[in-house]
């Protein structure tokens, strides 16, 4: 039995809570050696105080101080600002840095974590659909691994296992639909902050809980496969599967589908990029199937959500598109949140800032440049 050493980023989110009662349930195979967090320093102090990281990460000075008062040891570092994120992702007690930092905040950590000759165990799927060919060069140059959190990549991760990829002929992404599937289209201008915020299976942070509601969430995950498993993108496909108990599949050439199953808790996969390849008797409940009812699958109502579609474009079109569709999305969802812009206006932000910008691919520069520019652009369309 060996144990992962890990640093977690974004340690107060939804992902980093849940990654922490797996560090704690499983002590003698995951041990935190380092978090950070960014604005809820309580919350960090708290799971600080009970998992003893040494090196720990925060935003700023003021951030640090407000900290160390709440601690009841004393870290051997505690690193501040956007370096200091870097510097701690390079821990060296540390084997693997999980990601889960909301956005693309967590592409730079990523990038050092790699060429310190870390694995990195990825729920920020923002990275990937930002920077997705660059990472995993990296992760190829370094001989590291990027093992899937997000759920549906970590299903079709355990459905590949073992498999010749030569024998796959498609991967089906499931999406729950989230909380306006069977919505009319003409209802969703109205849609409020609260109403897209109630997801009907998972409980998430709220940018990602957004993006579940237009698709968009699917959409990056379509892009995120597209690198994870070097498919290309006309073999990446969405059913939706409002019961979340079907994390995605893997259709081989002979018909044959193998799927992944369990409750909709992240706890399963966060446990399983971490323990992989051994599988652990942990505090996870099975399924009981003859509580389960029944299981749907539909097809997604791509005309009224067209976040697919736009994804799908976009990854087809390569170079920076992708790293446009993320930023004008996640300016879009923070101006939907802030009550600034209607439910739809996201989808309308993102298809107008494709057509203004995106380019050739080419390096980090490139793609910061892009994003900046995408972000600019979605800015002054959420203002008109
Ligand atoms: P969240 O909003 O609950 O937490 C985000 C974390 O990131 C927090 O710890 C926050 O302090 C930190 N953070 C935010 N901005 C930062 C910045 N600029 N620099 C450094 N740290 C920053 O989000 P979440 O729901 O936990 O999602 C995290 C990531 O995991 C997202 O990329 C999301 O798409 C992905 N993911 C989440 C789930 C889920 O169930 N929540 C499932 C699959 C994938
Ligand atoms: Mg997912």
């Amino acid at each position: 039995m060996s144990r992962r050493d890990i640093v977690l980023l974004g340690a107060t989110g939804s992902i980093g809570q849940s990654a922490c009662r797996v560090a704690r349930d499983l002590p003698d195979r995951v041990r935190v050696a380092g978090m950070s967090g960014f604005r809820n320093m309580p919350r960090l102090a708290e799971e600080a105080n009970r998992l003893r990281p040494e090196a720990l990460a925060v935003p700023d000075a003021q951030a640090a101080k407000e900290l160390c008062a709440l601690l009841d040891y004393t870290p051997a570092e505690i690193f501040t600002g956007a370096d200091g994120l870097e510097s701690l992702s390079a821990w060296p007690e540390a084997d693997t840095v999980l990601v889960a930092i909301v956005g693309t905040g967590g592409l730079r950590p990523t990038l050092a974590a790699l060429k310190a000759g870390k694995d990195i165990a990825l729920a920020s799927k923002e990275v990937l659909v930002m920077a997705g060919e660059m990472v995993m060069a990296e992760a190829r140059r370094h001989g590291r691994r990027i093992l899937p959190v997000d759920s549906e990549h970590n299903a079709i991760f355990q459905c590949l296992e073992g498999r010749d990829l030569r024998h796959v002929r498609r991967l089906i992404l499931t999406a729950s639909g989230g909380p306006f599937r069977a919505w009319p289209a003409d209802k969703l201008r109205a849609v409020t902050r609260q109403e897209a915020l109630h997801h009907p299976t998972w409980r998430m942070g709220e940018k990602i809980t957004i993006d579940s509601a237009t698709l968009f969430n699917k959409g990056l995950e379509m892009i995120e496969a597209r690198w994870l498993f070097d498919m290309d993108i006309g073999r990446i496909d969405v059913v939706i599967h409002p019961q979340s108990i079907v994390h995605s599949m893997v259709e081989f050439v002979d018909g044959s589908v193998l799927a992944q199953m369990s409750h909709s808790d992240m706890r399963f996969p966060i446990q399983y990029a971490l323990t992989w390849p051994d599988r652990i008797a942990g505090t996870l409940p099975p399924l009981e199937w003859s509580k389960l009812g029944k299981l749907d699958f539909e097809e997604p109502r791509y005309d009224v959500f067209p976040a697919l579609d736009l994804a799908r474009g976009a990854a087809e079109r390569g170079g920076t598109a992708p790293a446009v569709l993320n930023a004008a999305n996640e300016v879009a969802v923070a101006e939907f949140l802030a009550g600034r812009i209607a439910f739809p206006r996201i989808w309308e932000i993102v298809a107008a800032v494709l057509e203004q910008v995106g380019g050739a691919g080419g390096d980090l520069d490139a793609l910061l440049e892009a994003d900046r520019e995408a972000r600019e652009r979605a800015a002054v369309l959420a203002g008109c």
